[in-house]
């Protein structure tokens, strides 16, 4: 029995609150923590509404190390939960090594102002972790995440060699508005409007934003067009699967979103650094943040299904074959289940199954892990059983 200790109160922090509270074995006691008082306490009345658990709350800025730190000492959780955004990844490890906790986390470090994001930052905790004898599990969400896990199950059970991995994720579902994100506008944007990215022989090629597609088959959902990105699974895939020779990420998007996001470009309302506004500094991304829907407000009207999986092609036995393995998520059931949208509920689902394995012990360690460094079977029986149940087929 582990206390649990969540940060950051969004789309994907309802999703773990409301998972995690009906944890009721594994968790002894859960509190949600957040910058602004009022979202935390709103989600804890519906929580003990909805599942009949009254939840801990706090107030934190995750950025004020002592004030985090001051929180864990007197809470004393096992884990923390870290689903703020990746600006807040390094002070959130910081203040764990202090107060002796461990720490998981479902997006890597990006610093506020470079639209860039590597496990660089978080790697170089490896010593500090090793030598607290505590755990930091990086990306337990979906992609990164549950794709990762997906890659180590395919190397363990199915593939002597994995040769090829293409992640493909489709959200083939619809919120009604002209234009929105499914998880926070700053960092969606940040990531899209990047160069694409991917590995090959050893190594990593670039291609312009958005410039290289292909159509794809999604399983519940039909076929895509879905475009080459670079998406942070690929870095430390690259280095733990053995024998790769390439992988990539692949993600769809509709006609309607890519002409808006084309628009916003030109003129300039993605921008990530200060402008001057009448007397005032402004960055435009934050701003066109504060006008577009909040990712959790999607929920209540979304209809369709997120598909999403990894195809591994390689040899087994001596003989060339190829898996698809992947879950299909229906954004209406998750509403019915947590007030949430698929995109948070494939994200959340995945970070409470991580703490789980943490404070049960069926994964441990002492560094800095990712996902695909654990055994996958535990993982894969409890994610599938906690919401979200992932199929194999051969292609
Ligand atoms: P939201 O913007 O909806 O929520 C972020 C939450 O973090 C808000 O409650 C926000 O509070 C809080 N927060 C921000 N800054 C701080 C701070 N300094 N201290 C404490 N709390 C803070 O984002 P999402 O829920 O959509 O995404 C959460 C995370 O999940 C992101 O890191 C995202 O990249 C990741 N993600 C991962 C995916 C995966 O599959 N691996 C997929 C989708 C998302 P406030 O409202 O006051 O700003």
């Amino acid at each position: 029995m582990s206390k649990v200790l969540i940060i950051g109160a969004g789309g994907v922090g309802g999703v773990v609150a409301h998972k995690a509270a009906m944890e009721k074995v594994a968790f002894s006691e859960v509190m949600l923590a957040s910058r602004r008082i009022a979202p935390v306490q709103k989600l804890a009345a519906e929580i003990e509404q909805m599942h009949g658990r009254k939840i801990q709350t706090a107030q934190v800025d995750a950025d004020d190390v002592p004030a985090l730190t001051k929180l864990l000492k007197e809470y004393q959780p096992k884990v923390v939960i870290n689903v703020a955004l990746p600006y807040q990844d390094l002070h959130i490890m910081d203040a764990c090594l202090a107060a002796n906790v461990d720490y998981l986390d479902t997006a890597n470090y990006e610093p506020l102002d470079v639209a860039k994001f590597e496990y660089s930052w978080q790697w170089a905790y490896q010593e500090r972790f090793a030598k607290a004898g505590r755990m930091a599990l990086l990306g337990s969400g979906f992609d990164p995440g549950v794709t990762n896990v997906f890659c180590a199950y395919v190397q363990k059970h199915l593939l002597d060699e994995v040769h090829y991995v293409d992640i493909v994720d489709c959200n083939g579902g619809s919120h009604g508005k002209a234009f929105a994100t499914n998880f926070n506008p700053e960092i969606n944007i940040r990531e899209i409007t990047a160069r694409g990215r991917f590995w090959e022989n050893g190594e990593w090629k670039e291609t312009d934003p958005l410039s290289v597609s292909k159509m794809f088959d999604y399983p519940g959902v039909g076929e895509r067009k879905s475009f080459l990105l670079y998406h942070e699974e690929l870095e430390s895939l690259a280095k733990n699967l053995k024998g790769l020779k390439r992988i990539r990420f692949w993600m769809t998007f509709g006609e309607a979103y890519l002409k808006h996001l084309e628009v916003m470009n030109n003129i300039g309302i993605t921008r990530i650094d200060e402008v001057e506004f009448e007397g005032k500094k402004i960055v435009p991304i934050k701003f066109l943040r504060a006008l577009l829907p909040d990712p959790a407000s999607l929920a209540e009207n979304y209809t369709g299904k997120t598909s999403i999986g990894c195809l591994c092609e390689g040899i087994k036995d001596g003989k060339k074959k190829r898996f698809f393995i992947y879950n299909i998520c229906d954004h209406a059931e998750t509403y019915k289940e947590v007030r949430a949208q698929a995109v948070s509920y494939t994200t959340g689902v995945p970070a409470v199954t991580g703490a789980v394995m943490m404070v049960t012990g069926k994964w441990k360690g002492a560094g800095v892990f990712n996902m695909e460094q654990m055994d996958p079977d535990p993982f894969l029986e409890d994610v599938g059983k906690r919401g979200l149940p992932w199929h194999v087929e051969e292609r």
